[in-house]
């Protein structure tokens, strides 16, 4: 077996989670002990296993709450016990990230290790700010540079080379000093309209820009309260900022979003939201839990002939039978022919991820289109077989009971309210009046409404993913839209139409 104990500097990118690299995700992962920075964004020390042991070495400006010496020497340590130790660094490991002082010790007592390059935020910040750091028509070279000033010392940078060199120029670690830079660049006889940006969180939902030139550029700065981490860029590519800003243009920019599902619920509605440009926070405010020595699903797996339909009305049900089947050691050749029914398309996606087509799918994704199709579909005489939660609603039950319908009733998991403490979730609301929280069943909005001070209810804007949910979140008097279907892709068409009608009403 390969000797383990080494040391791996990954580079974790400029914050956007899709910048890290796919190398460093996998070392991520299997890492015994993590050492990270505070710009290491927060989506991607989840990717840390439980287990592993997780260090903060954050250095703020300023402070060092870990001497770099330490972390030499935990790094040092760690590897000699035969861990896989993964130094996280935000941007690239050898871009102003002491990666090359990190390295010494190891090398010195020949502790192996590697480098995973990460993308730099000298070159994502500015790209995400619509800015090519090279053009032909422009420059032929760009130039980074630390704008660190160490306490009580002048700023060491040959302004003079670098307004020679005319290529774009860009800053790091440079807005304490923003002032001196850019007149270190007009004293040495930059032309003083030269365009000039500082793009504040580079890559994540909340980036900045502040463009002008290197006469306006402090004043705008500092009136715009601008703050670290930022990347200072000079040059004229700074002037196609505005013809090739993508990142604001997105659909949902600007938009914040809170999304209430579960962790188990696989994170598509997040991952599709951001796509688009919104910052989402994830509150999952409920847990869905498998009923344990669920003796009722025993019994009617053992009688599962009797049954004519199996009826899933979520797929957190498909998913917790299969399983469920599989830790019995027993596969799809339980069922003796029946017919399956979903409720809707993402249930019968996981049925026919479980190797079963759904017979039967309503128009309508609600429980009480699907008892109503169920009824047409059966006779009297067919037993239909419920897998669901345990505080499912009525809604289906009380169709087959009209309709004389014999059906037998099995919970398989609970949902669980939880919270995670709602502190920042209530602030947020607090400061951004036009939120939208998304509720993709009745349960969330539940979990949400018991997380949060009642006075918060009123105070967002509820996405709905069908009746159901939305009479849930009328209880609450929760101002709320119901997406014209039930599915991810149609709620997520409804925030852009909420977010829209709401600028053309700001603006008007
Ligand atoms: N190794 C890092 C740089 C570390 S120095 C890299 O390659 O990106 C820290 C400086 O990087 C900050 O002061 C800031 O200038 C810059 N920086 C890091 N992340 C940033 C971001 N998301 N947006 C803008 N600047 C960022």
């Amino acid at each position: 077996m390969l000797k383990k104990g080494r040391v791996v500097l990954v580079g974790a990118g400029p914050g956007d989670m899709g910048l890290l690299t796919i190398k460093g995700a996998e070392y991520i992962k299997k890492a015994d002990v993590v050492l990270y920075d505070r710009l290491v964004s927060k989506d991607i020390l989840e990717l840390i296993p439980s287990n592993a042991k997780k260090l903060d070495v954050g250095k703020e400006s300023g402070k060092h709450p870990v001497p770099q010496e330490e972390t030499n020497r935990i790094l040092f340590e760690e590897a000699s016990d035969g861990k896989l130790v993964v130094r996280l660094k935000g941007g690239d490991p050898f871009v102003f990230g002491r990666g090359g002082e990190e390295l010494e010790l190891l090398e010195q007592n020949g502790i192996p290790f590697e480098v995973v390059p990460g993308i730099t935020s000298a070159i994502s910040a500015p790209a995400f700010a619509g800015i090519p750091l090279t053009h032909r028509d422009f420059c032929s070279s760009f130039h980074i540079i630390t704008g660190h000033q160490k306490k009580g010392k002048e700023l060491s940078v040959n302004f003079k080379a670098l307004v020679q060199a005319g290529g774009t120029l860009v800053f790091l670690m440079g807005i304490s000093s923003l002032g001196q830079i850019l007149e270190g660049l007009l004293a040495e006889g930059m032309d003083r309209n030269m365009p000039a940006a500082v793009i504040e969180n580079g890559t994540r939902p909340d980036q900045r820009k502040v463009v002008g030139t290197i006469e306006t550029l402090f004043d705008k700065a500092m009136e715009e309260k601008v703050k670290s981490p930022a990347v200072i860029v000079v040059g004229e590519v700074c002037g196609l900022s505005d013809k090739f800003d993508w990142f604001s243009k997105r659909e949902l920019s600007g938009v914040k979003v809170i999304v209430t599902r579960p962790k188990s619920s696989g994170g598509k509605l997040s991952a599709r939201l951001k796509e688009m440009g919104a910052e989402v926070m994830d509150y999952p405010c409920i847990e869905i839990r498998e009923i344990e020595k669920n003796s009722r699903m025993e019994a009617v797996l053992n009688k599962i002939k009797e049954y004519s339909w199996i009826v899933f009305t979520s797929k957190n049900g498909v998913g917790i039978l299969f399983e469920y089947l599989k830790r019995r050691k027993k596969d799809l050749r339980v069922f003796a022919g029946q017919s399956f029914a979903a409720v809707g398309s993402q249930t019968a996606e996981t049925l026919a991820g479980y190797g079963i087509i759904a017979d039967y799918v309503p128009e309508t994704f609600d429980g009480k289109h699907l008892a109503q199709g169920l009824c047409e579909l059966t006779g009297e005489d067919e037993k239909i077989l419920l897998f669901r939660a345990l505080k499912g609603s009525d809604e289906i039950t009380d169709v087959l009971k009209r309709n004389k319908r014999v059906f037998e009733d099995v919970p398989i998991y609970d949902t669980l309210y939880i919270n995670m403490g709602s502190q920042h979730i209530e602030t947020l609301i607090n400061d951004n009046p036009f939120i939208c929280v998304t509720f993709t069943s009745a349960s969330t909005v539940e979990g949400f409404a018991r997380s949060i001070n009642e006075i918060y209810y009123s105070r967002i804007t509820g996405i709905c993913i069908g009746r159901q949910t939305s009479k849930a979140a009328e209880k609450y008097g929760i101002k709320h839209f119901i997406s014209d279907e039930a599915n991810i892709d149609s709620m997520i068409k409804k925030i852009t139409e909420v977010q829209n009608e709401l600028n053309t009403t700001t603006q008007a």
